[in-house]
């Protein structure tokens, strides 16, 4: 068995999902789980959906529907000539229960309201696509993937209840492929114990794919994305990126920490541990080598690999009373940070100051110094940036501060990464 994992841009629209059917129709012999996402920018559309519902804004909501219905129409309407085709009726319900949601849901329940809320993107990509496939005689079973992916009580990037997926997994999918090759699934959600849905965290369809191909002693994975492989760099910000053909799962795992967002995080644990090969290839070029993540260390120590992150804030904070920064302040800065769920990029102390680097856009600032201002004095500095460089060299390191002020900088033999500051 096999699991591929298409993304939003894979599934943008109608041209896009022909394309992943031509893909799909090149392993025909195969038994595969193919996990999708929502199409396009759908889940950013829905966050705005669940927050024009917090604030009870019925107009926002009811022109942001509008535009959820339009873009998906739009792929419909392509894909399906007819219009008395039946899926342009399921969606239209899907849409319809959508919109009830604004009197159903009361604004107490955020993160429960979050999961339900954009759990619609990824249910209307799979009924769309796996309708479509069949429209082209490929043969697939559409399953809910919250029947497979039970998850703790929490809402959002919510943990996986592992033993109860296996068992769900050889409950739900082992009969489908008796009948069927192609099994359609959705990344990104899941349900609690107490049957809600739940969502693994943005970008976490790569984590779904990953538990099925767990669950399921996959043969392989296979993440198809609109670039070539893993880089050594985004080419967003570089010209000359190189593609990295093979590398190890702790290599990919270090790389995707420091915010390689080719994949999350999340998914190369399950793989290692039942050493299932993970292949990043593009959907604009499937017969091509793309990128090979597997045991093998062999190959990682070759090439400079440089993940950049903007507009980062770095907060430096000082006990009020001059006290050392110990064991005991440290873990009362933390357990603050934790309380507003603040993700740390970089930290560093002295004697008097421990620093802190983050992710401006991911913060309420107001917050956080109210936060501290008891019995802490803290300052910030804004518009960052943050450099990791993977197997570091001089030139590689003047290459990428030149004409930027180094505000901080942390060192390991492998790895280097550097707060700069711009200068404007
Ligand atoms: N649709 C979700 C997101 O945009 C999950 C995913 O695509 O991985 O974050």
């Amino acid at each position: 068995m096999l699991v591929f994992k298409f993304g939003g841009a894979s599934v943008k629209d109608a041209k896009a999902i022909r394309n992943v059917s031509n893909i799909l129709n090149d392993y025909k012999e195969e038994k595969i789980i193919v996990v999708f996402s929502a199409m396009g920018k759908t889940t950013n559309l829905l966050e705005k959906i669940n927050l024009s519902i917090y604030n009870k804004n019925e107009s926002e909501f009811k022109q942001l529907i509008k535009e959820l219905k339009a873009f998906h129409s739009l792929i419909l309407n392509d894909l399906f000539k007819d219009s008395a085709h039946p899926i342009h009726q399921v969606v239209e319900s899907k849409i319809q229960k959508l919109y009830g949601l604004f009197d159903q849901l009361s604004s107490e329940n955020h993160s429960l309201n979050y999961s339900k809320i954009v759990s619609y993107g990824e249910i209307i990509s799979t009924i769309i696509i796996c309708s479509y496939l069949e429209s082209k005689n490929i043969s697939a079973q559409w399953l809910d993937a919250r029947s497979v992916i039970i998850t703790d009580e929490k809402h959002e990037d919510t943990k996986i209840l592992w033993k109860e997926t296996i068992k769900s997994y050889l409950k739900n999918i082992s009969d489908v492929f008796l009948t069927k090759n192609i099994i359609i699934t959705q990344g990104f959600i899941g349900k609690n114990e107490r049957n809600e849905t739940t969502t693994l965290g943005r970008e976490g369809s790569d984590f779904s794919a990953a538990i099925f191909a767990y669950c399921g002693d996959a043969k392989e994975v296979i993440i198809w994305k609109d670039v070539p492989g893993m880089l050594n760099a985004d080419p967003k910000y570089f010209e000359n990126t190189v593609k990295l053909d093979s590398i190890s799962y702790r290599e990919a795992l270090e790389l995707s920490y420091y915010g390689a967002s080719v994949i999350h995080p999340k998914t190369i644990k399950p793989l290692h541990n039942k050493q299932i090969p993970l292949y990043i290839k593009s959907f604009l070029n499937p017969k091509e080598e793309g990128t090979t993540i597997q045991g093998s260390k062999e190959k990682d120590a070759l090439i400079p690999s440089f993940i950049f992150k903007h507009n980062q804030i770095l907060f430096s904070i000082k006990p009020k009373d001059f006290s050392f920064l110990v064991e005991e302040n440290l873990s009362d800065i933390f357990d603050r940070l934790a309380r507003v769920n603040a993700k740390i990029n970089v930290m560093q102390n002295s004697a008097l100051s421990f620093s802190i680097l983050l992710d401006r856009k991911k913060i309420n600032l107001e917050k956080i110094l109210s936060l501290f201002k008891d019995d802490y004095t803290i300052r910030y500095n804004e518009g960052l940036e943050l450099v990791t460089i993977r197997h570091y060299d001089q030139k590689t390191v003047d290459f990428v501060t030149k004409g930027k002020r180094n505000i901080l900088e942390q060192k390991t033999r492998q790895t280097i990464r550097i707060v700069l500051k711009p200068n404007h």
